[in-house]
């Protein structure tokens, strides 16, 4: 009962509660109340990232024992690819991206990174080596700057700037009252969703982690919008192992490998023109996303 009433909403609502909880102890509570316990093991070591290369050897997992939720995925990913995630809702796209980041332990398998069993690392560790970029990047009641910077407060305003030179935000920043430090959050300035993503994104970047783990709006974002938050992400993605979980397929045809999940498992894999060729599920989702799209764009016109 006590995982069914968690978020389910990715990484988010769990890394939001984190990120709260340190300003707000009652969050912290309903947190620690919330989620089950993944135990370091006695003399866990941390995590030593080479390259960031990620595998899932046989992977099970449910969160009750009635209701199998992933049914056997391996997957490799090399160190600096980017993989996209796809699939219909429930399939387990962020269930894969829990596991990674070791919310929950797998119940079958193995998931390593730089063969280093993630059973066998420090949790701590593990979010170290991975930069979450949510779907909803939530402010402290701070200014613009102190959260960019959250990520790593002793960064300098110089390394800051950069970060949100390459999230495509510093122009937006320096239009504000007082530049970064303008107040921003419930309690002062509120940014869109896309701004909040960038501000998000800027603050990856200066954390400079080796992996990065996207999990994408699901919420209709405007054409311009879209393409800034694409650039940012671009940016961020340089050199670093990157894992999406997509909902519109436009944004993911560059990816070196899409993963197609169905139900728990992978139904197709591989990269955008190989699986158009297939003629199958991606294509499917493919050609629908496109009618879609069209549709939208001649209702407007
Ligand atoms: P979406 O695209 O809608 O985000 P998804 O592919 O990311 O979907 P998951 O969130 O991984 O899917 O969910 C896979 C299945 O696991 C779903 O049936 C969901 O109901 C179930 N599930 C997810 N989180 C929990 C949880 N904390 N407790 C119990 N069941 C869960």
């Amino acid at each position: 009962m006590i995982q069914i009433t968690t978020p389910l909403n990715f990484l988010g609502s769990v890394y939001r509660n984190i990120r709260q909880g340190l300003t707000d102890m009652g969050e912290m509570h309903d947190l620690l109340e919330q989620q089950p316990e993944v135990q370091d093991k006695a003399g866990a070591t941390a995590l030593q990232v080479q390259g960031g290369r990620i595998s899932f050897h046989d992977v099970h997992f449910h969160y009750s024992p009635e209701r199998p939720i992933l049914k056997g995925i391996s997957l490799d990913i090399a160190a600096g690819q980017t993989v996209a995630l796809v699939g219909p809702s429930g399939s387990g796209k962020s269930t894969i991206g829990r596991l990674m980041f070791r919310f929950y332990d797998v119940t079958g398998g193995a998931i390593t990174i730089d063969g280093q069993d993630l059973r066998d690392v420090t949790q701590g560790s593990v979010h170290d080596a991975i930069g979450v970029v949510p779907q909803d990047t939530v402010l402290f009641n701070d200014t613009v700057g102190y959260n960019i910077a959250y990520a790593r407060p002793q960064a300098t305003r110089e390394e800051v700037i950069a970060a949100a030179k390459a999230a495509r935000i510093h122009d937006f920043i320096e239009s504000l009252p007082e530049g970064y430090d303008t107040q921003v959050g419930e309690r002062g300035l509120k940014l869109s969703g896309g701004e909040k993503q960038r501000v998000g994104i800027a603050r990856t970047i200066l954390k400079n982690p080796p992996i990065l783990l996207l999990d994408e709006a699901t919420s209709a974002l405007d054409t311009q919008t879209e393409r800034d938050i694409q650039a940012s992400l671009a940016e961020a993605g340089q050199g670093r192992t990157v894992i999406t979980i997509a909902h519109r397929l436009s944004t993911i045809v560059d990816a070196d490998q899409i993963v197609v999940m169905e139900a728990g498992r992978i139904v197709e894999q591989g990269r955008h023109e190989a699986l158009l060729a297939q003629g199958g599920r991606y294509a499917q989702m493919w050609a629908r996303q496109s009618a879609e799209i069209d549709h939208e764009d001649g209702s407007q016109a």
